[in-house]
């Protein structure tokens, strides 16, 4: 019983982990300096900021340049 209920916390502890993402915010002022940084190139410009897609490793490389600190772990 407790070794199921373990596996069974353990795999949504393991499915929020798999989905975490960065998230761009209102702060972007638009500059690029992520998406140049994104080993994936996931990070593609909209409308009124960058965006971020599927793809994010979550590797953290574009919340270290961002100037406004617009970009974070979601
Ligand atoms: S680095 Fe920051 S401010 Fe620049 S485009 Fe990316 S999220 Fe926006
Ligand atoms: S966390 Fe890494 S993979 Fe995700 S958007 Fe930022 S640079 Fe790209």
């Amino acid at each position: 019983m407790l070794v199921t209920m373990g596996k069974k916390i353990l795999r949504v502890i393991l499915i929020l982990e798999v989905n975490k993402m960065h998230v761009v915010s209102d702060e972007c002022v638009k500059c690029g300096a992520c998406a140049d940084v994104c080993p994936v190139s996931c990070i593609t410009e909209g409308e009124t900021k960058y965006v971020v897609g599927d793809a994010c490793i979550d590797c953290g490389a574009c919340e270290s340049v961002c100037p406004t600190g617009a970009i974070a772990a979601e």
